[in-house]
């Protein structure tokens, strides 16, 4: 079977068979990691070793703090306009979707404004705004926007700058939850990044963030305690009671990543072949489609439509007959989508296509 589910996701079978093989006694110490306090020097090293890893895959700078979080993205929407904006200003952002579109009506819920810089709602959200679109406003504090709408299947195919009228540089702020660790990045052009971990890290219930040091004195004071970078940071991630089992398999992942696939580059050219097949199936024919612009497609995300919506039943039945599992669209659009996170193999894309195109014989 072959899982395009768009989050929780696969994980690689590799961490999951080691995660068997620990689970009731985790090297020989007589407990599940489930069961270990998350002070004892065993989960400690476990904790660290997990960091160093996510570091060095992603060539993490010095002055940034990595933080194992809770809460999903979701609570990040929050966290972020209440951890940078305690001198004032507001929060910018680029609406490119679903997801940012929340993020957004948070600091607006919660602070009343939220500036939209740019956004891709005229082209019904098939192309991102380019750089010289994105216009913030005197006050920006920062600028928000979602590198990959996982949703709707667009992603930024560069890094926006996020710079005031008057030439001020701001901190970038990046939604990274469906598009992190699928390639290289470079972390020095964020000040903060996050994502909740169950699409490319590991399972629900985790949340990652990437936040430079900088940026951790300006926090507004009625802040709720663990929403706080700055905490976070000092506690090491551990102010209350971690997501312990979250992040021991989020370790595992990236062992995985750097230790089987050889790290992001090497992930990314696997990701770039399986998106570049199923998208040319996709256009390939007239029976399936896709309406992103092709600099913006999701490498993440693939949702495509059929030309007679009538056979989508049809089609998620007898996929899921044959194996492939998940590929139905969001409940707010409808259609297919295929999610070909890291952890979903090449032969999962060409059993896909090759279903696709049988399918179509028959249907079509
Ligand atoms: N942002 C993006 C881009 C997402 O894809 C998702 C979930 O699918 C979220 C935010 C919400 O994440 P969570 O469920 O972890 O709050």
């Amino acid at each position: 079977h072959y899982n395009f589910c768009a989050g929780p996701a696969a994980l690689p079978e590799p961490v999951l068979v080691r995660a068997r093989d620990e689970l009731l006694d985790y090297q020989g110490r007589g407990l599940s990691v489930m069961e270990m306090s998350h002070r004892s020097a065993e989960y400690v090293a476990i904790a660290e070793q997990a960091e160093r890893d996510l570091r060095d895959l992603l060539a993490i700078p010095d002055d940034y703090r990595v933080l194992f979080t809770q809460g999903g993205a979701s609570l990040q929407f929050a966290a972020a306009p209440y951890n940078l904006l305690g001198r004032g200003g507001s929060a910018n952002f680029v609406h490119t979707g679903i997801w940012g579109k929340k993020a957004m009506a948070e600091a607006r819920h919660l602070f009343g404004a939220a500036p939209v810089a740019a956004s891709s709602e005229a082209n019904g959200h098939t192309a991102v705004p380019r750089q010289a679109d994105i216009a913030l406003t005197d006050d920006a504090a920062y600028l928000h926007y979602t590198a990959n709408e996982t949703i709707g299947g667009l992603e930024f195919d560069y890094t926006p700058e996020a710079v005031r009228p008057d030439g001020t540089r701001v901190p970038l702020v990046c939604d990274m939850s469906s598009s992190i660790l699928s390639g290289p990045l470079d972390v020095s052009r964020f000040g903060v990044i996050y994502a909740g971990a169950q699409k490319n890290i590991g399972p629900a219930g985790l949340t990652v963030v990437i936040v430079r040091d900088d940026l951790l004195d300006r926090a507004r004071a009625d802040m709720p305690t663990l929403l706080g970078y700055k905490t976070l940071a000092e506690g090491g991630s551990m102010v209350n009671t971690p997501a312990t089992y979250s992040w021991y398999l989020a370790g595992l992942v990236f062992h995985w990543l750097k230790h089987d696939i050889g790290g992001l580059a090497a992930m990314e050219a696997i990701n770039r072949r399986k998106a570049e097949k199923l998208y040319a199936a996709i256009d390939a024919s007239d029976f399936y489609a896709n309406p992103i612009a092709m600099a913006n497609r999701s490498r993440m995300n693939v949702p495509f439509v059929l030309a007679d919506d009538r056979l989508d039943k049809a089609f998620l039945a007898e996929a899921e007959e044959a194996g492939l599992l998940n590929l139905k669209g969001h409940r707010s659009v409808g259609g297919m989508r295929a999610s070909l996170y890291n952890a979903v193999p090449e032969a999962a894309v060409d059993a896909l296509v090759d279903f696709m195109g049988d399918f179509e014989k028959r249907r079509g």
